[in-house]
């Protein structure tokens, strides 16, 4: 199999370059050809490794098994991921109501599933391509991407990774665990601005012809680690297929039966990896679409205008608080019959004018197995107040945001809802939910939040406060440059 690009402007590559290249160069994303199906149902009793190792081969041609096998257990151990199982379904009712906690890996964000494969993936695949430039991964991070992407590229042979976050704009515990890294090929700066800030001028760096010629004179080119890299969207289907099959193992559905999704969605690549599985063969019936406040996404299903003029807000659930979702482009292809010049349309229109609209058909084409919902942050807070009565189930704000979700929505089948992050990633807000008064640091919520119900404090977080900082350096915006320059 190859993949091609959604805009038609990239000859047919391998997976190989396909994840060595990131995007297409001349704009558009890496599909692959065709969807491939797998009798998933004889995968019932394996592991998530075997389920992961079946469910990537048809993508990966070019990888042999013993690289593939290579790549999903070294990624995916128990000492990673903190349980055997690397994710984890939770029944919060007796019947119908599942929280799969996607969170148990390094840093306790859903990002580690792909995070931690995606840098082995890379690997073979610089050397598949004949690669042996090093690769600089540069990456702006709002919070959870950054360490995700940290503890996924630590100590990768010729690979280093640097990481912007803004100054005093992410929480103390996100700040904690990237400024704590080690690992010798691993930077991480203060940029004194807003994640916008940091974000353009990471962009900035990557259209820099001088850089990038003066980087390529010292053997070194930049790379992304984002979620428009097929490396990192694929392994995310792997816990749909697990996740289903795991229902069926406890005999809570018969292999076949219906089950719906729901997700907590900023960049639409986690969602995106659920569509893929339901075309694969797995028996999804519908995917629910949750945003909060900034609800581009509902919009777009409910009338067919994507439109990113909108205000932005910030939300208890920043990982979500977004008004472009890059991978959407993906799933357009895919609705619009693979029209790669309607693409072309849409997204010249969205640069243009920062919308698009599509047609009725498209829109009914959709909302036969996708549904948007969002919710508002008064909400949020209550979900998790009530699920903890209720349940005994204490729950982080984006999933609390998909949680409301499916409580709002018709869904009449088992539905499974991705839990993308560790309470204790936002404890503060978490126990504002469960109507606790949060005083003091965040690592007194942390404890706090240790006395409610929430189970052991993830591993990513204890012992977080007494660990040395490594990364001390803080930048103005204009100096990022200069930075990086001084990194080559
Ligand atoms: C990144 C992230 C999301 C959004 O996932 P997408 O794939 O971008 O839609 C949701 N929740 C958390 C905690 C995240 O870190």
């Amino acid at each position: 199999m190859r993949y091609i690009s959604t805009r038609d402007n990239a000859a047919p590559a391998m997976f190989a370059e396909a994840v060595n290249l990131g995007m297409v160069p001349a704009g558009g994303l890496f599909v692959p050809e065709y969807i491939p199906t797998i009798n998933f149902e004889s995968l019932v009793n394996e592991s998530y490794q075997k389920t992961a190792v079946a469910t990537l081969t048809p993508f990966m041609d070019g990888f042999n098994k013993e690289e593939i096998e290579a790549c999903v257990n070294e990624a995916y151990t128990s000492e990673s991921f903190g349980i055997p199982e690397v994710v984890r379904n939770v029944a919060v009712d007796d019947g119908r109501f599942h929280i799969l906690e996607l969170w148990h890996g390094p840093t306790a964000a859903f990002k580690d599933v792909a995070l931690q494969i995606m840098p082995r993936f890379m690997q073979y695949s610089k050397a598949k391509c004949g690669d042996d430039v090093h690769t600089m991964i540069l990456v702006a991070t709002s919070g959870d991407t950054g360490k995700a992407a940290l503890e996924g590229f630590k100590n990768q042979k010729g690979i280093s990774i640097v990481v912007f976050y803004p100054h005093g704009g992410v929480s103390e515990v996100q700040k904690l665990q990237m400024t704590t890294t080690d690992g010798a090929n691993t930077r991480v700066v203060a940029v004194r601005g807003n994640f916008d800030d940091c974000q353009n001028g990471v962009k900035a760096l990557f259209g820099d012809e001088a850089l990038i010629n003066e980087a390529a004179k010292r053997g070194i080119k930049f790379s992304s680690a984002n979620s428009i890299n097929w490396g990192r969207l694929c392994p995310q289907i792997v816990y749909y297929v697990r996740s289903y099959l795991d229902l069926v193992n406890t005999k809570k559905i018969s292999y076949g039966d219906d089950v719906d999704f729901c997700v907590p969605t900023g960049n639409f690549g986690n969602i995106l990896a659920g569509y893929y599985a339901k075309m694969m063969g797995l028996p999804i019936r519908k995917l629910i679409c949750a945003s909060n406040r900034n609800n581009v996404l509902t919009d777009f299903f409910n009338s067919g205008i994507y439109d990113k003029n909108r205000e932005f807000h910030r939300t208890m659930s920043p990982s979500m608080d977004i008004l472009i979702s890059s991978n959407l482009e993906r799933f357009l292809f895919e609705m619009s019959g693979r029209d790669a010049g309607k693409i072309v349309d849409l997204y010249d229109s969205l640069s243009q004018k920062g919308s698009f609209s599509v047609d009725a058909d498209m829109v009914k084409k959709m909302t036969a197995f996708i549904e948007g919902c969002w919710i508002d942050e008064q909400t949020v807070l209550e979900t998790i107040g009530a699920i903890y009565r209720e349940h005994g189930y204490v729950m982080d704000t984006h999933t609390a945001v998909a949680v409301a979700a499916v409580q709002k929505s018709k869904t009449d089948v088992p539905v499974i809802t991705a839990s993308t992050a560790s309470p204790y990633k936002f404890s503060a807000d978490v126990l504002k939910g469960l109507g606790i008064a949060a005083e003091g640091d965040e690592f007194e919520s942390v404890e706090k939040l240790s006395h409610t119900g929430a189970g052991a404090v993830h591993r990513a977080i204890e012992g977080l406060k007494e660990k040395n900082v490594l990364h001390d350096r803080v930048i103005d915006i204009l100096e990022m440059r200069e930075t990086v320059r001084g990194f080559l």
